[in-house]
């Protein structure tokens, strides 16, 4: 088959690579639409020890199995048997693996293997461009469902920090969880008007009001954004760090001690949360989720070197093998 490759720091083939080979009850799928995620650029770039050439890269992925069932792609793999398993945290389960994380090999390819419980089917009518947002879209909602969980506010005035496609998700499952005030901070330009235009979002260049947001999600995760997020919580509000820019400083831990601030780090996705963002995306409760880019496969590199250097006004490029 035909895949995208990373053979190298910087470096991805389209080429002809070993089709792969369904073992244990696994299932054959076509892929239809992947999405490019911060965690591929990650390893593109070199920086991913889990993640060497020659591999795969890609798992956010929709498809078609052998007997003709389109399906989006839990990539997460868990045996079910841990504590955390046991008890629906599947995220933290400590031997989970992933799509993409040897040796499983990922989806930027013409097929890819996966093993039935981890396949979602997608009702007819419904584009696989869509589906495919299913995983990078269920990380928001994991932050949201969780920050709305442990708030003590209903409806809570929410800041979102980063319109990437956490951020956006985060956003969006926001609103599709019932929160009416909803405010996304983005520097980039082109990405802020892109945002604007299409998604309808109140998006501001950086910061409006210290002390004033209930639930404030970190879609970002450096430095400068923990400090915007320490200045904006309300005391008493909820803070979700989904973002995994650095592990340097920014908190104002001195603050969240005076303003009993809670500060939560969150990863992934249940797959409880996996399942209802899916069932989100079909019914509509998401939005239209138009704001993706469709490009060739073929033309893969390209596109991971236009996220790099910011040219890509959408939040998300979703690549059709
Ligand atoms: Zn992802």
């Amino acid at each position: 088959m035909k895949a995208l490759v990373y053979t190298g720091p910087e470096q991805l083939e389209y080429k002809e690579f070993d089709d792969p080979s369904p073992h244990d009850g696994d299932a054959l799928i076509t892929i239809e639409r992947v999405g490019i995620c911060g965690s591929d650029m990650h390893a593109y770039l070199g920086h991913d020890p889990r993640r060497n050439p020659p591999l795969i890269l890609g798992h956010e992925a929709c498809g078609v199995t052998q007997d003709g069932q389109r399906v989006t792609i839990n990539p997460m793999v868990v045996d079910g048997t841990s504590r955390e398993c046991k008890a629906g945290r599947e995220n933290l389960d400590r031997n989970r693996s992933m799509m993409s994380i040897p040796p499983r090999q990922g989806s930027f390819a013409e097929q890819a293997t996966m093993r039935g419980e981890n396949l979602i089917p997608v009702p007819d009518g419904v584009d696989p461009a869509k589906a495919a947002l299913a995983e990078p879209l269920a990380c928001g909602w994991h932050a949201v469902r969780m920050g709305l969980d442990v708030g003590w506010i209903k409806n809570p005035k929410t800041l979102v920090i980063g319109g990437g496609p956490i951020g956006v998700g985060s956003a969006l499952s926001a609103a599709a969880m019932g929160i009416t005030d909803i405010t996304v901070t983005e520097p980039n330009a082109l990405r802020q008007s892109y945002l604007t235009k299409t998604c309808g979002f109140n998006v501001l260049a950086e910061l409006d009001a210290p002390d004033s947001y209930d639930l404030v999600i970190d879609a970002v995760g450096y430095t400068a954004t923990r400090e915007t997020a320490s200045q904006a919580v309300v005391p008493g509000g909820v803070i979700m760090h989904i973002g995994l820019g650095g592990g340097e400083p920014g908190l104002d831990v001195r603050r969240f001690t005076l303003h009993e601030v809670t500060f939560i780090g969150t990863y992934a996705y249940t797959y409880q949360d996996f399942r209802d963002t899916a069932a989100a995306i079909f019914d509509g409760s998401l939005g239209a989720l138009d704001w993706t880019e469709e490009r060739p496969l073929s033309d893969g590199h390209r596109a991971f070197e236009d996220i790099r250097a910011g040219k890509v006004a959408a939040p998300k490029i979703v690549l059709v093998p």
